[in-house]
């Protein structure tokens, strides 16, 4: 993507270097409550290992304050994440405005190690999430470095598919279908809870190709960027990680979709650039 020199999003707040302080979660907040409402987060793939999340004891550790030391290439990397969210806020706006509606800002966090969230505390083994009640997106940009070697995703545009998926969770959020899902997911079975979890996931996967579809339009893309977002939505499908972790898949576990979903959904938005194409809950063919 033809990002340097163009604007960055002033709603990015660096976190990095500064770790959770356990007293702030310490007292009535026991582990378990702590895991109850990380669910609710929306991690971007289901590689992420929720059982990491520490409890206060192990945080109590963790509160040294260090002073962040990034290189030259973290650097690089927090500037070009800051373009792609001022590009989402500018083409949500517009897209947005086009149907009547305002578009707010979600913000982001950049953060290592441990982040404290309006939904809990998470680790960076939890993968990029959004936080549907402080509407933020948090990422370790460590994640940059596991798409390459973990997920054998490489390229700058992988990333801004991760991100825009993110933002795309937040477009959700402010359509009110994040909340329609969740009380649809309360009375639910497991697997028919798992099955709205990968309707919304394949939705913020089109969202992300819709806005794809408008940095194509600006003459922002380069060479192979689209095969990247595509070879990476490919590299988090539930049936390519479980394959991966465990050897075998388990269909009705899936929460995101399939490796062949999440690269159809993301490049039917692409294609499609509207609102209207990506109804992943009103269609037999997902
Ligand atoms: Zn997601």
């Amino acid at each position: 993507m033809k990002w340097q020199g163009r604007r960055q999003s002033t709603n990015v707040e660096d976190r990095r270097g500064r770790s959770v302080k356990g007293a702030a979660i310490g007292g009535g907040v026991g582990g378990g409550i702590l895991i109850a409402v990380i669910m609710l987060v929306l991690n971007f793939c289901g590689g992420g290992d929720l059982s990491q999340i520490p409890d206060s004891t192990q945080l109590d550790s963790q509160t040294a304050a260090t002073t962040y030391q990034e290189t030259q290439q973290e650097d690089e990397l927090a500037q070009f994440v800051s373009v792609v969210l001022a590009e989402t806020e500018d083409v949500w706006t517009e897209i947005f405005s086009a149907n009547d509606m305002a578009y707010s800002y979600p913000g982001l966090v950049l953060y290592t190690d441990y982040v404290e969230s309006a939904c809990g505390i998470a680790g960076s083994a939890t993968g990029p999430f959004y936080c549907p009640p402080d509407q933020k997106v948090y990422i370790d940009l460590s994640f940059y470095k596991e798409l390459q070697q973990r997920f054998n995703a490489p390229g700058d545009f992988a990333m801004a598919y991760v991100i825009s998926h993110e933002v795309g969770h937040h477009v959700q959020n402010l359509l009110g279908i994040m909340d329609e899902v969740n009380s649809a997911q309360a009375g639910a079975s497991e697997a028919e809870a798992n099955e709205y979890s990968v309707r919304l996931e394949l939705q913020a996967d089109y969202l992300s190709g819709v806005w794809a579809h408008y940095v194509e339009r600006m003459n922002l893309l380069e060479e192979g960027d689209i095969d990247e977002a595509l070879n990476a939505a490919s590299a988090v499908g539930d049936d390519r990680i479980q394959k991966q972790s465990q050897g075998y898949v388990v269909p009705d576990s899936f929460t995101h979709g399939t490796s062949e979903q999440r690269q159809r959904w993301f490049y039917k938005g692409f294609t499609t650039g509207t609102l209207e194409g990506g109804d992943t809950f009103n269609t037999d063919n997902l």
